[in-house]
């Protein structure tokens, strides 16, 4: 997989690799727009002109996970969360 990191691996039951995928999401009814996930994370999220984020629809690696982890715990409406496959 491109980019993967060794520690993005799980699965140690059968010893099978397999990739841990990570996306961005939010609750757009909890969101306010208020605008401090993009300015934790402005590689990822962008603003839309009412201030409202628009997401990245690819998978989180490195340090835009990290980013995204920091957005998420700021956001004080709880609207942004990671999902993991
Ligand atoms: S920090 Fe939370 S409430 Fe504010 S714009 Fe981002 S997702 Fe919405």
């Amino acid at each position: 997989m491109r980019g993967a990191r060794r520690a993005d691996f799980v699965d140690e039951g059968d010893k099978t690799e397999k990739a841990e995928k990570a996306r961005l999401r939010i609750d757009p009814v909890s969101c306010e727009g208020l605008g401090m996930c993009a300015h934790l994370a402005p590689r990822l999220i962008d603003l839309d002109p009412w201030g409202f984020p628009v997401l990245p629809l690819t998978d989180l690696e490195g340090p835009d996970r990290r980013a995204a982890v920091r957005a998420v715990r700021a956001c004080p409406r709880r609207a942004l969360h990671v999902s993991v496959e």
